[in-house]
């Protein structure tokens, strides 16, 4: 299929002459009488309202794509060790287990299986025990390395 574009376009030579006196206009100006906007020559352009040049619209400022909000993380893996790793830190700050949960404001069964592995944290639990113990649970997955 082919689609042949006619070139369509007619540059049509209209010599503009003034809507008032019939004169030619060389250069136009627009004023409105009686609430019509003509397109007239200088000299008569007195006779009406001029107008004047439409204000420019803005333009907004948009070079390029918008740019992309999207931040790729690093994936994140619990450390094996995160029972160790917050028993330690609890002990270290002097803190029971019950102190510790009602810090973060968890269960200190929770707590407690944190540290007996009988509980994997998740991501918030993960969070709230690193910031409140200054730990690190959480370590990016080609960090563990992969013995197994
Ligand atoms: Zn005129």
């Amino acid at each position: 299929m082919s689609q042949t574009r006619r070139d369509g376009l007619e540059e049509e030579k209209m010599a503009l002459t003034c809507e008032i006196c019939g004169r030619p206009v060389s250069t136009e100006s627009r004023v409105m009488i009686d609430g019509a906007v003509l397109r007239v020559c200088l000299n008569c352009a007195g006779k009406g309202t001029k107008l004047g040049s439409p204000p420019p619209k803005p333009i907004p400022f948009r070079i390029g794509p918008p740019p992309q909000a999207t931040i790729t993380a690093p994936e994140l893996e619990l450390d094996p060790d995160y029972n160790t790793i917050v028993k330690q830190a609890r002990e270290r700050m002097g803190l029971t287990q019950e102190a510790l949960g009602r810090a973060i404001n968890e269960k200190p069964s929770v707590i407690s299986h944190v540290e007996s592995r009988k509980l994997k944290p998740d991501p918030i639990l993960a969070s709230k025990l690193m910031h409140h113990l200054k730990i690190k649970l959480l370590v990016p997955s080609d960090e563990l390395g992969s013995s197994g």
